[in-house]
C-alpha cells in the first residue's frame, strides 16, 4: 500500500461553556485543530488530529503542527501506511523533534492500517480489555462556588471524576479545593490538577491545608525536580502530566517514586505508536493512567478512546471525551458517552469517517 496524497484542515471548535481556563489566568474560547486525511492506493483513507492547548501550554501551537506537517508530508508521499515505525522513522529524519506535529500522521496510519485489517484499532492495541471507560470531568478555573456548581451538573449527568483546574493563588486554590469536595458523594474521584501553577512554597501550602481530604494532586509546578520536592512533603496520591514526555521520563519517574499515576497525552508523546509503548511499560510497573490528549474533537476523542479501552481497567484510571467540551460535531459516528463513560464504536479502524462537507476545504495538499 502506498500513501497517495495527505489533505490537511484547519477546524474551530468552540467551546460549549464559552471558556476554558486553568493555570495562571491561561484560558481559550476557541480550540484551533488540525485534522489530516491520509489517501492510499488501495482506496482506503485514514484520519488523525492534533489541537494543542493553546500556544501558551506546552511546546505546542497550532499553525505550528500545520507548519510541520510542510516539513513531513512532501517525505511520506509513496511510504506505505501499514509500515508505521518505519513511517515514525521517515517523520524523524525529515523533522527533528516537535512530536505533536508527528501525532496526526501516526493516528492516521493506524486508521488506515485498522481499516485494511478489517478491524476496531483497539484491536490493534491489545485487544478490547474494557467495554467503556471512566471518563473524567475537567471543572475550568472559576470562584470555589461556580466550581463546585459546575462539578454538581457534570455529576448529575453521570460523571463520577473530577478534574479541578487550580494552579491560581494558594488561598483560592484552598477553597475551590474544599468547596468541590465537600459537594460530591465520596465514592468520586477529584484531581487537583495545578497545571504547572504553582511555585513549591505555593504547593506546599496548599497540599498541607488538604492534607486530610480525599484528593489527587497533579503537576503542581513546572519542572520535574520541583514536583518531586512536593510529592516527598505531602502524603496525597501524585500525578504527574507535563513532564512525562518519553518512556526514558517515565522510567525515571517510577524509579524515583515521583508519581502514583500519569496523564498520557497522545500527541505530546507523539502519536498512538509511542503512546502504546508507553501505556504497556506503564502496566507492567504498576502506573495506571490518564489517557487523553491535549485537546481535540471527534477524531483525537476517537483516538483517546480505542487506546483506554485497550488499557486493563485497573490501569485506566480515567480519559477525556473533548468532543463533549466542544460544539462542533463533525461526524454522526463520533464516540459517544453514557453516564460519564465512553464507549468507542466497532467498525474498522477509529470507526469515523468526517461527514462530506463538514471540514471544509482543505487549508493543505500534498501528492494527489
Ligand atoms: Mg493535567
Amino acid at each position: 500500500m502506498k500513501i497517495t496524497g495527505i489533505s490537511v484542515w484547519k477546524i474551530d471548535l468552540p467551546l460549549r461553556e464559552g471558556r476554558y481556563s486553568w493555570a495562571n489566568g491561561k484560558y481559550v474560547e476557541v480550540f484551533d485543530s488540525t485534522v489530516i486525511e491520509i489517501r492510499t492506493d488501495s482506496g482506503i483513507s485514514g484520519y488523525g488530529e492534533c489541537c494543542p492547548l493553546g500556544p501558551v501550554y506546552l511546546p505546542a501551537y497550532a499553525a505550528g503542527v500545520r507548519a510541520g506537517l510542510c516539513e513531513i508530508a512532501p517525505s511520506l508521499i509513496s511510504a506505505d501506511p501499514t509500515q508505521i515505525t518505519e513511517i515514525n522513522r521517515q517523520m524523524d529524519t525529515a523533522l527533528g523533534g516537535h512530536p505533536y506535529v508527528k501525532s496526526p500522521v501516526d493516528i492516521a496510519c493506524w486508521d488506515i492500517l485498522a481499516k485494511a485489517a478489517g478491524r476496531p484499532l483497539c484491536d490493534l492495541l491489545g485487544g478490547r480489555a474494557q467495554n467503556d471507560v471512566r471518563l473524567y470531568r475537567a471543572i475550568s478555573q472559576d470562584t470555589a462556588d461556580a466550581m463546585a456548581a459546575s462539578t454538581r451538573r457534570y455529576l448529575d449527568e453521570g460523571y463520577r471524576a473530577f478534574q479541578l483546574k487550580v494552579g491560581g493563588a494558594p488561598a483560592d486554590d484552598i477553597e475551590r479545593i474544599r468547596a468541590v469536595r465537600g459537594s460530591l458523594p465520596d465514592d468520586c474521584i477529584l484531581v487537583a490538577d495545578a497545571n504547572t501553577g504553582w511555585t513549591r512554597h505555593e504547593a506546599i501550602r496548599v497540599v498541607d491545608a488538604i492534607q486530610h481530604l480525599d484528593v489527587y494532586i497533579e503537576q503542581p509546578c513546572p519542572g520535574y525536580g520541583e514536583c518531586v520536592s512536593v510529592r516527598r512533603r505531602t502524603n496525597r496520591p501524585f500525578i504527574l502530566d507535563e513532564v512525562i514526555c518519553s518512556v526514558p521520563d517515565l522510567v525515571r519517574a517510577v524509579s524515583e517514586d515521583a508519581m502514583d499515576v500519569i496523564n498520557l497525552k497522545i500527541s505530546r508523546v507523539g502519536g498512538i505508536t509511542k503512546a502504546r509503548t508507553m501505556r504497556d511499560v506503564c502496566v507492567e510497573l504498576g502506573i495506571p493512567m490518564t489517557i487523553e490528549d491535549s485537546w481535540g474533537g471527534d477524531i483525537a476523542t476517537a483516538a483517546i478512546g480505542h487506546l483506554a479501552v485497550s488499557t486493563p481497567a485497573d490501569f485506566c484510571f480515567s480519559a477525556t471525551d473533548f468532543n463533549s467540551y466542544g460544539s462542533k460535531p463533525i461526524s454522526d459516528q463520533a464516540p459517544d458517552r453514557e453516564r460519564g463513560r465512553l464507549m468507542i464504536s466497532g467498525r474498522p479502524g477509529l470507526g469515523i469517517e468526517p461527514e462530506p462537507g463538514s471540514l471544509g476545504p482543505p487549508v493543505l495538499d500534498f501528492g494527489e
